[in-house]
C-alpha cells in the first residue's frame, strides 16, 4: 500500500489454510484418485494465480477453470501443471489454450469442429475431454447426442487431432446426500463411460464430483474430484458433512472510522430499519456494497469485534455500515482505528454465517467481495 493509504478495508488470505486443506482433502480421497483444485472466478474471490501456488505447493496435480481467459492467465503466472478447462461460447479461439497446453471441454459436435480447427493452427494435439450431462441440464452432451459425440471424439483421436484425456460431469444436488437425483447421475453417468469405452475411448480420468459429492460420496470419487469450496476452507454441505478440519483462508477486516453513542429512538441508516430502543455504541465501518458487501446483510448479519459477534444495523450503503460495538450497560472494546472482521474463522463469523444472513451461500459471500477491499496474502 502506498504510505498515505490506511488499511482501510482488506481481504487477508492465509495461503497456509490453502495448503492445509489441500492436503487434508487429498488424504480424504486417498492415492488413488487424483485432486483437481478449483480457482475460477479469481479462486472463489481469494486470488487465483496465489491459490493455484499453494495448491501447487500442497500437491493438487490439477487445477480446473471455467474460461480460456483464466486459462491462459494462469499459464502467464507461470503455472504448467495439467489445468482443465470448461466454459466456451461460440466463436472463441481454441488455439490458445491448446498450445498452452490445457485440457480443453468439449460439450458438443460444434466444438469438436472448432477444435479441429485450433489443432491445425496450435500445430500440436489437443488434450480433450468430453461432458456428458447427466441430469444438471447445465453444460455438457445429452446422453441422447452421447454416442455420437464419442464416435466423433474416437474419429478425430485416430485423425491425430488430440487425445481425449477424460470425461466428466457435474452433479445436481450432492449437497444433498439424499436427493434421487445422486443415484441417477451416477447410473447415466457410468453408462456414458461405457459407451465411450465400447467406442475405443481410454480417458486418463473419468470425474463427477464436486466438494460435497467428494466428502458425502465416495462413490462418485472415480479417477479424479473437482474440489472447489472445500479448498478454501468452506463447507459444501452444511448440515451433512462431519468437521474435517478445514480452515476458512479468507478473513474480511475493516478499520473501525468512528464510533458514536446512541440515544433510545436514533435511527440509523438510511430509512432508519432500525431504532436504538437502548443507549448503545456504534461503530462505522467504512465498507458497503459497492465493496461486494451484500445489501441484504443490512440488520441481519454479525460482525467481530474484539471477538465477539455484534449486530450490523440498519442497512449497508454503497460505502459504509453501522455495527453495534457495545450494549447497554456495556463499555465498548474498540475504537476509532480498531480493526473489525466481517467475516473469517470462529470466533468471528464465517462467509458460512454470512450466507445464512443473507440467504445464499458461502461460494457468492466470497466470490463476490471485492471492489476497493485490498487483498493481502499471507
Ligand atoms: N466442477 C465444476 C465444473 C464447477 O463448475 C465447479 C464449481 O461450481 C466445481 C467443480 C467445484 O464445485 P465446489 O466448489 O462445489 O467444489
Amino acid at each position: 500500500l502506498p504510505p498515505h493509504v490506511a488499511r482501510r478495508a482488506e481481504i487477508v488470505v492465509d495461503l497456509a489454510a490453502i495448503r492445509h486443506n489441500v492436503r487434508l482433502l487429498a488424504g480424504e480421497i486417498g492415492p488413488d484418485v487424483a485432486l483437481m483444485v478449483v480457482v475460477k472466478a479469481d479462486g472463489y474471490g481469494h486470488g487465483m494465480a496465489q491459490v493455484a501456488a499453494a495448491a501447487r505447493e500442497a500437491g493438487a496435480p490439477w487445477l480446473g477453470v471455467a474460461t480460456f481467459d483464466e486459462a491462459l492467465a494462469l499459464r502467464a503466472a507461470g503455472d504448467t501443471g495439467r489445468l482443465l478447462a470448461w466454459l466456451t461460447v461460440p466463436g472463441e479461439d481454441w488455439a490458445p489454450v491448446v498450445a498452452a497446453d490445457v485440457d480443453v471441454t468439449a460439450y458438443s459436435l460444434a466444438d469438436l469442429d472448432q477444435l479441429v480447427d485450433a489443432v491445425a493452427r496450435a500445430g500440436r494435439p489437443a488434450r480433450l475431454q468430453l461432458k456428458i450431462d447427466t441430469g444438471l441440464r447445465r453444460g455438457g452432451s445429452l446422453p441422447a447426442d452421447w454416442p455420437a459425440l464419442v464416435a466423433a471424439a474416437r474419429a478425430g483421436e485416430e485423425a491425430g487431432h488430440w487425445r481425449v484425456t477424460g470425461i466428466w460431469s457435474h452433479p445436481a444436488s450432492a449437497d444433498d446426500p439424499a436427493h434421487p437425483a445422486n443415484d441417477a447421475q451416477e447410473q447415466v453417468f457410468r453408462d456414458a463411460l461405457a459407451t465411450a469405452e465400447e467406442a475405443g475411448l481410454r480417458p486418463e480420468v473419468r470425474h463427477i464430483a464436486n466438494s460435497a459429492a467428494t466428502l458425502l460420496r465416495p462413490s462418485m470419487h472415480f479417477d479424479l474430484v473437482r474440489v472447489g469450496i472445500a479448498t478454501y476452507g468452506l463447507d459444501p454441505a452444511p448440515g451433512h458433512t462431519r468437521d474435517l478440519g478445514l480452515r476458512p483462508a479468507m478473513s474480511v477486516e475493516a478499520t473501525l472510522a468512528m464510533t458514536k453513542r446512541l440515544a433510545p429512538g436514533d435511527g440509523v441508516s438510511y430509512g432508519h430499519t432500525w431504532v436504538a430502543d437502548a443507549p448503545v455504541t456504534v461503530g462505522l465501518v467504512p465498507t458497503g456494497y459497492a465493496d461486494g458487501v451484500p445489501r441484504h446483510a443490512g440488520n441481519t448479519a454479525h460482525i467481530g469485534v474484539a471477538g465477539v459477534r455484534r449486530p450490523v444495523r440498519g442497512r449497508i450503503c454503497m460505502d459504509q455500515l453501522v455495527v453495534e460495538v457495545a450494549g447497554e450497560g456495556e463499555e465498548p472494546a474498540v475504537g476509532a482505528g480498531d480493526r473489525v472482521v466481517l467475516f473469517g474463522s470462529a470466533p468471528d463469523p464465517t462467509a458460512q454465517d454470512w450466507a445464512e444472513a443473507c440467504d445464499t451461500i458461502s461460494y457468492e459471500i466470497v466470490s463476490r467481495i471485492g471492489g476497493r477491499f485490498v487483498r493481502r496474502w499471507t
